[in-house]
């Protein structure tokens, strides 16, 4: 089955490549925001949605205007791009997966992405629309033989480094049918519980970097406002705040790929992150395992290698439910990690018994075939 999978590198661009690509990176910014201010207003003015189209067509007589004539001075596809990832961002919203869309920011990290028509590729040289040269690019991993990217992001993160991420379609062979099952269970002390009563993972990354960060900011607040060495403080509170999201996701990919092997059912709990995090004092070990982009990648994981995600109410009472007897009490709050159940008196840890109750009892879920 052909799938779309993105390889992401660090590249180094010349002085005259960054000159373009924050040229670019403004362009693209300036039409999303401008973009979404229009379907904004057309929504509250006048009742309208205004559609990808509808935007498009504006941002034609946009450019040919005197005040915005600048645009024109970089790649038209990436600015359509930009149209589309606001599209997507409202259907997000329409469709309950996010917040309403925002402005984005000159200091949080900058893309544009570029469809098939905006860049050349020859045997691993990559050149963007309007560049002379292709871009150094770090491959620290192999692209597919042969692939032809379909398009390609670039990126400008927080840390002041550059990336691209191409995406490409690949060949990607279901594996073969097992007849182990899973269940997953968010948990805070460690990053994930399967119902076989196993803990993996707590990275608590911020724990370790966390003195290094705390100095790195004082410095970041100490520093003039303005001033050069504001700025280099920034950027290594970047930096540091960086080095731990890599290393995050290094972890929850290996262990993403590791379950979706293993198993060929998988259940998690769909949980309502969002209102975890605004809950005060848990909301740093939450926010730092990162459930939600973990259970992102087992859903494309899955799709990819003919896996099966269940994803799992999030009001089912796992926590509070009894894996013994069924009893559900009343309420457990986030804090109480070992319980007594009052009806049969078993003890439970409260990881290890919602995991085991998130296991499926249908058996329509069950692998059909069995090797
Ligand atoms: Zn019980």
């Amino acid at each position: 089955m052909q799938q779309q999978k993105a390889y992401k590198y660090r590249f180094y661009p010349s002085d005259e490549q960054k000159h373009l690509l924050a040229q670019t990176f403004g362009c693209c910014r300036y039409v999303y925001n401008w973009a979404l201010r229009q379907r904004t207003d057309a929504y509250y003015q006048r009742g309208e949605r205004l559609s990808y189209e509808g935007t498009a067509g504006r941002l034609v007589t946009l450019k040919k205007q005197e005040k915005t004539i600048w645009l024109n001075e970089v790649s038209s596809v990436v600015l359509q791009q930009a149209l589309r990832h606001l599209e997507k961002a409202f259907r997000n919203f329409f469709e309950g997966r996010a917040d309403y869309p925002t402005f984005k920011k000159k200091r949080n990290q900058q893309a544009a992405t570029y469809a098939s028509n905006a860049f050349t590729w020859k045997g691993h040289h990559l050149t963007l629309a309007k560049m002379d040269a292709p871009l150094e690019i770090t491959w620290h991993r192999p692209l597919p033989d042969g692939c032809q990217p379909r398009s390609v992001t670039v990126t400008k993160d927080e840390a002041d480094r550059y990336f691209v991420s191409l995406l490409v379609e690949e060949d990607i062979k279901p594996l073969e049918v097992t007849p182990k099952m899973v269940g997953l269970d968010l948990g805070l002390k460690s990053m994930v519980i399967t119902s076989d009563g196993r803990t993996h993972g707590n990275p608590k990354f911020f724990h370790k970097e966390e003195k290094k960060l705390a100095k790195a900011q004082r410095q970041h607040a100490r520093a003039k406002k303005g001033s050069k060495n504001r700025n280099k403080a920034r950027l290594k509170v970047a930096r540091i705040h960086k080095k731990v999201a890599d290393r995050r996701r290094d972890y929850q990919h290996q262990l993403s790929t590791r379950i979706i092997r293993e198993n060929q059912v998988v259940c998690v709990e769909s949980l309502h992150v969002k209102h975890m995090v605004k809950n005060h004092c848990l909301a740093k070990s939450i926010s730092d395992v990162g459930w939600s982009e973990f259970v992102r990648q087992l859903e494309y994981k899955a799709a990819w290698y003919g896996r099966t995600l269940v994803k799992i109410d999030k009001w089912y009472p796992s926590s509070k439910r009894c894996f013994d007897c069924g009893h559900i009490l009343d309420s457990l709050t986030l804090d109480v990690r070992h319980w007594v159940c009052p009806e049969c008196g078993v003890a439970h840890d409260r990881d290890s018994n919602a995991a085991k109750n998130i296991w499926p009892r249908d058996s329509r879920l069950l692998p059909v075939e069995r090797p």
